[in-house]
């Protein structure tokens, strides 16, 4: 799908759901890595992760799209447009629009911590930290190093 073509649904879907016109911006940002979409209140653009697209399908994105256009149509009209506002929380419902986005399955099982042993250079994956004091490699005993911190 191309932007064009995402303005175009966008478009659809504001005046079909919210009978309000979407006027500004939106297009797919690839550095998007966690979550579906955001809107940039300055802008008034809206950007969508594509890979949304690509694991989950339409129907993910077009609740993506709703729960953007929430944000968007508030803001321009002056209104609370934070997750927290009131206004938004009635706009969510009053549209049917999701409130948060399913994760990307490839980010849920993107690992949090990464060891790596000196010796052997074996490269350990743990969702929790590990203590490098206590624990050693698994293969050699050697001292683990750790490489990043959780992302
Ligand atoms: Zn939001
Ligand atoms: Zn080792």
């Amino acid at each position: 799908m191309t932007d064009e073509q995402l303005l175009e649904w966008t478009r659809q879907i504001s005046a079909d759901q919210f009978g309000r016109e979407f006027k500004d911006h939106i297009s797919f940002n690839k550095r998007l890595r966690t979550t579906g979409g955001r809107y940039l209140p300055g802008k008034r653009k809206i950007e969508i992760n594509p890979s949304y697209l690509d694991e989950w399908g339409k129907d993910e994105v077009e609740g993506i799209i709703k729960h953007e256009l929430c944000h968007y149509h508030l803001h321009i009209e002056g209104k609370g447009y934070n997750h927290r506002d009131k206004e938004f929380r009635q706009l969510l419902k009053e549209t049917n629009s999701p409130r948060h986005c399913t994760p990307l399955p490839s980010a849920k099982r993107r690992p949090m911590h990464e060891y790596k042993c000196e010796t052997c250079g074996y490269l350990y994956k743990r969702q929790r930290r590990v203590d490098v004091k206590k624990y050693r490699c698994g293969r050699c005993k050697g001292i683990l190093k750790k490489l990043k911190e959780s992302y």
